[in-house]
This record gives C-alpha cells, sequence and structure tokens, in this order.
C-alpha cells in the first residue's frame, strides 16, 4: 500500500483549490457527534477524515458535542465518545467545544435575521406548518403571520425567550421561499418553544434552535472551513449557505458530502443495539461482537488497523457497503508482526512420550515471531506429557494428512521430532491419549541426519499449562438469512454467534493484562477481555482467525 500512486480524493480537490484560489488560507475541520449514543465505525470515519485532513494540510481540528437537542442528549456519552475518539488518535488538543456554549450567540443571529427582514413568528400549529409546506409538485402556501412587521417580530421572539408561550405555541422562521422546489428552504423553522432542561444549560432556556440552523453557525462561529457531513445532507445544503450568508461571516464555511460507510452483516442501529443489551443478548455496548468503537476496542483491534481499514475503503458520494472481511484483513495485517506467536490448545488432546524421563521438565527457547526478530525470544517448558488439538491426531487420515498419526514423525513445533507410536481409546472408541517417542537429537526442530517430516504441529507441556477461558465469536446475525427479518424487521441472530472454550495456553500467557494481544499459533489473535478477566485469570477473545477469503483489490 505504501507504493501506491497517491490520487487524492474528491474532499482533497476541493480543498486544494480552495487554498489555491484564496478562498481560505487554512483549513479547519471538526466532528460534531450528538453525544445520544455510542459511536461506531462509521464514525470511525468520519473522525479519521476530518483529522486527517486537518493534518495533511497542517491545520485544525476541532471536537465539538452537538448538543441543541436536550431531549434526546445523555451526559454520559460525552466521554464515552472523548474516550473513543482520544483512542482513535485524533487529537483536538484545547479544541473541545459543545454547541450548546453558542445558544447566545444564536439568539443574537436570530434576532438579526429578524431585523433584515429574513425571519418571522409564525403562530400556525406543526400539523399546519405542514400543510402549507406543499409537496414536492406543488408550491407551499405562506403562514398569514409571515408579513408581521419587524417590531412585533422582534417582540414576540423575546416572548419566546421569556417563557411566555407553551410548547409548539409558537415557532421562528426563516423568511425564504414558499415555492422553492427544495422543500428545506420553504421557510424552514430555526427556533422552537421547549420548556427543558438541558445538561448544560439547565433551565436558562426555553427556546431552542433548529439543527439545520444551528449546525452551519456552530461551524461558522468556530471558524471551521470544510464541514464534512453525510450524503442525506445534500438537500439541506442550500439551506446552510443561506444561514452563513445572511449571518454575513466574512469566510464562511463549506459543507461538503461524502458517503456514509456501511458494512454488511452488521449491526450498528442504535435501536436494535439497545434491544440486544435489554434482551442480555449481548453483554453491554461494548460486545465484543458489536461494531461500536468500544467494541472494536474491547475485541482487540487497533487504531492502526482502523485507519488502515478507512484508507482502504476511500471516500467516495455513492453509497455502498463494505465486507466486514476487509476489517479483518486490516487487524491481522497490523498484529502479525507487532504480536508474539504463542502456543494455545483450544481443544486438547493428551500426549504422553514414553521414552522422555517422567518427572523431568526442560526448558526450550523460542522466536516469538519468526518474522521480526526484534520481538525477541522466551523459554518454553517442555516434558513428558503435553496437549495438543484434537484435530492434530487421526487414527486413519485421509491421503493429504500432515499431522500426527500412527507409524509417523511429526515435528513438536519449537521442541523436538516425534514419532507416533499408538493411542488409548475409552470405552466408546474415543481416543483419550496419544503416545509417542522423541529423537533428541532433534532439539530445535531440526535432524543432524537431515531428514525431513511434513507436519508441525503445536503444543503446550501439561504441568505448567495455564487454563483459560477463550471466546469465540461468528457474526451476530445470521448472514445467509440477512440481517433483518423480512416480516417483522427483527434480527436474524445467529445462534452460534459466541462458543466459550477452555484451553491450554503457555504459561505466560497467564499473566496477559487487559487489552494485551497474542497470536495463537494456527487458532488466531486473542486478545484479553478488559471486563472479565481477573489477575492471573484472564479471559481471552478471539478477535479474529488467522484464515481468510479476502483478498485485496487490485
Ligand atoms: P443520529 O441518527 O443519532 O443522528 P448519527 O450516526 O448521524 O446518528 P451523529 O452524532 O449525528 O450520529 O454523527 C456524527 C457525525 O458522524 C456526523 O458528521 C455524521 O455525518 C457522521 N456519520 C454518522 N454515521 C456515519 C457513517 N455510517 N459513515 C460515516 N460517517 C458517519
Ligand atoms: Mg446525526
Amino acid at each position: 500500500m505504501e507504493n501506491a500512486p497517491v490520487s487524492k480524493n474528491f474532499i482533497e480537490n476541493i480543498i486544494d483549490k480552495d487554498l489555491a484560489e484564496g478562498v481560505y488560507d487554512h483549513v479547519c475541520t471538526r466532528f460534531p457527534p450528538e453525544p445520544n449514543g455510542y459511536l461506531h465505525i462509521g464514525h470511525a470515519k468520519s473522525i479519521l477524515l476530518n483529522y486527517g485532513l486537518a493534518k495533511e494540510y497542517g491545520g485544525t481540528f476541532n471536537m465539538r458535542f452537538d448538543d441543541t437537542n436536550p431531549t434526546k442528549e445523555k451526559v454520559e456519552f460525552v466521554e464515552s465518545i472523548k474516550e473513543d475518539i482520544k483512542w482513535l488518535g485524533a487529537d483536538w488538543e484545547d479544541r473541545l467545544f459543545f454547541a450548546s456554549d453558542y445558544f447566545e450567540k444564536m439568539y443574537e443571529v436570530a434576532v438579526r435575521l429578524i431585523k433584515k427582514g429574513k425571519a418571522y413568528v409564525d403562530d400556525l400549529t406543526a400539523e399546519q406548518i405542514r400543510e402549507y409546506r406543499g409537496t414536492l409538485t406543488e408550491p407551499g402556501k405562506e403562514s398569514p403571520c409571515r408579513n408581521r412587521s419587524i417590531e412585533e417580530n422582534l417582540q414576540l421572539f423575546q416572548d419566546m425567550k421569556d417563557g411566555k408561550f407553551a410548547d409548539g405555541e409558537k415557532v421562528l422562521r426563516a423568511k425564504i421561499d414558499m415555492a422553492s422546489p427544495n422543500m428545506n428552504m420553504r421557510d424552514p423553522v430555526i427556533y422552537r418553544v421547549a420548556h427543558m432542561s438541558h445538561h448544560n444549560t439547565g433551565d436558562k432556556w426555553c427556546i431552542y434552535p433548529m439543527y439545520d440552523f444551528a449546525h452551519p453557525l456552530e461551524d461558522a462561529f468556530e471558524g471551521v472551513t470544510h464541514s464534512i457531513c453525510t450524503l442525506e445532507f445534500e438537500d439541506h445544503r442550500p439551506l446552510y449557505n443561506w444561514v452563513v450568508e445572511e449571518a454575513e461571516f466574512p469566510h464562511p464555511p463549506k459543507q461538503i458530502e461524502f458517503a456514509k460507510l456501511y458494512l454488511t452483516n452488521v449491526v450498528t442501529g442504535k435501536r436494535y443495539i439497545k434491544k440486544l443489551v435489554e434482551d442480555g443478548i449481548v453483554d453491554g455496548w461494548d460486545d465484543p461482537r458489536l461494531v461500536s468503537i468500544a467494541a472494536l476496542r474491547r475485541r482487540g483491534f487497533t487504531p492502526e488497523s482502523i485507519q488502515m481499514f478507512v484508507d482502504l475503503v476511500g471516500v467516495s458520494k455513492s453509497n455502498s457497503s463494505v465486507d466486514y472481511a476487509m476489517l479483518e484483513y486490516c487487524i491481522r495485517e497490523d498484529l502479525k508482526l507487532k504480536r508474539p506467536r504463542l502456543m494455545a490448545v483450544l481443544d486438547p488432546l493428551k500426549l504422553v512420550i514414553d521414552n522422555y524421563p517422567e518427572g523431568q521438565t526442560e526448558m526450550l527457547t523460542a522466536p516469538n515471531n519468526m518474522e521480526n526478530e526484534a520481538l525477541g525470544e522466551r523459554e518454553i517448558p517442555f516434558g513428558r506429557e503435553l496437549w495438543i488439538e484434537r484435530e492434530d491426531f487421526m487414527v486413519d487420515p485421509p491421503r493429504k494428512y500432515k499431522r500426527m498419526f500412527p507409524g509417523t514423525e511429526v515435528r513438536l513445533m519449537n521442541a523436538y521430532f516425534v514419532t507416533c507410536t499408538g493411542y488409548d481409546t475409552d470405552d466408546e472408541g474415543n481416543v483419550t491419549c496419544v503416545h509417542c517417542t522423541y529423537d533428541p537429537a532433534t532439539k530445535g526442530g531440526s535432524a543432524p541426519d537431515g531428514r525431513k517430516v511434513k507436519g508441525t504441529i503445536h503444543w503446550v507441556e501439561a504441568s505448567h499449562a495455564g487454563k483459560v477461558v477463550t471466546r469465540l465469536y461468528e457474526n451476530i446475525v445470521d448472514e445467509e438469512k440477512g440481517v433483518y427479518n423480512k416480516e417483522d424487521g427483527s434480527l436474524n441472530l445467529n445462534p452460534n454467534s459466541l462458543t466459550t472454550v477452555s484451553a491450554y495456553v503457555e504459561p505466560c500467557l497467564m499473566d496477559a493484562k487487559a487489552f494485551e494481544s497474542f497470536q495463537f499459533v494456527r487458532n488466531g489473535f486473542f486478545c484479553a477481555d478488559y471486563k472479565d478477566s481477573k489477575e492471573g485469570a484472564p479471559v481471552f477473545n478471539r478477535i479474529v482467525s488467522l484464515k481468510s477469503s479476502f483478498k485485496l483489490p487490485k
């Protein structure tokens, strides 16, 4: 990827042109979440895009909570959102803002609009306003209040602010064009009466600005140059421009829309996740099967892997879905050289080396990552009794089977060659134990006489092994059936999305700290769970298996 040709995306082209033509002499972007839920992978795209552009152009990136709607917002989300953005590496430095800090200035702009004859107080009810708005094929009708005098409007708006009206009794509307082909321009409501407490301003205000009025002003007050949002706001752009023009900012911000990021077969809708939490199907908003940023972090994704993913997806103007496998590809790529490759046995079967002295253990040295010497080496205990994966032994294997079966020699990874001499079974014929002999001359995994073996299997020495809980995941929804049930819109859940397995691991893994991740040879990448791990008793979540069907597009 580093050698990929540098081609700029359409947003960079717009910025280049603006800088070249002197529209702006710097770049300022922002991320403006509503504090009404946890952030998900789609938001990560927006965060990294905005932050990345600010960095690329030596500009600034603002963090702003869009908290103009007191009904939906919760303070608890403010902290989780900040934590997620910090973790992703987007640095707002000292520029953390709240839209509610601008209520006074927004009010002043509204008053100025009234004085310019560009806004009026309307008595129509919400329903009448809807009726008067017209349709896509028919122009709207002007409200009888549209031509109120400026003085009367100023007084009524003051009265709205002073709490003289009940919710819904009066609104302030922009005076634009009731016949505009763009419905958003048909005198949109810009202030409403709402007798509600706000988490930041308390009971100071009983009028609140509407999103389409507040958002452009927030951008303009902060000196944002490029206000990047998603495609559904394209039709709102004329209104955005109207607001910043009528408010007479010398360098008004510019709105640019890009396509949302959608992942296939994942659940991102807030109400669906809420239900999964309430029904106890997931253990919280950060359950590792979800794709909230908190869930990805808990699962063991890294900020680097998410950056790589966002870069691969790119920025476009048309909506499309990206395969979850691409996200998995990115975390594998990111971790493969960074993390030690240790041995863990998820489905254990006993292996006894009959010619190895009873009661003896020795320490073997192994590289932590064959492809990255910088990760150093470790010591692994070896002895007479080991655990191996059940699937690594077969009594009667098919022709291509390269692992252990009676009469063959295989390599125990980082240890010795062993030859399978037999096996024990229980009354039902299940294999309970495999026997072998080892060749002491093959220590380190190669034979002095140059003979080769076809298979290498991993193992854990039984008396020193740590026993841990590992959790293996499948998609939370049934990919065959699709995410949503066609009849009632509920989720098609996959009953096998979580499997808990007790595994044997190398002793060093017992000290794993929360969020620490490792490759378990052949079994995948695993991360110590921060919620359920205890000191000396880690619980490992599988981040991703090692196999992939995903191919990087050429
Ligand atoms: P809501 O439905 O509550 O408005 P939202 O996902 O739009 O939810 P916001 O807090 O409004 O949440 O979003 C903050 C920013 O993230 C916005 O600029 C929005 O455009 C962007 N964003 C939201 N979803 C995606 C997505 N799937 N892909 C890219 N950007 C997104
Ligand atoms: Mg939104």
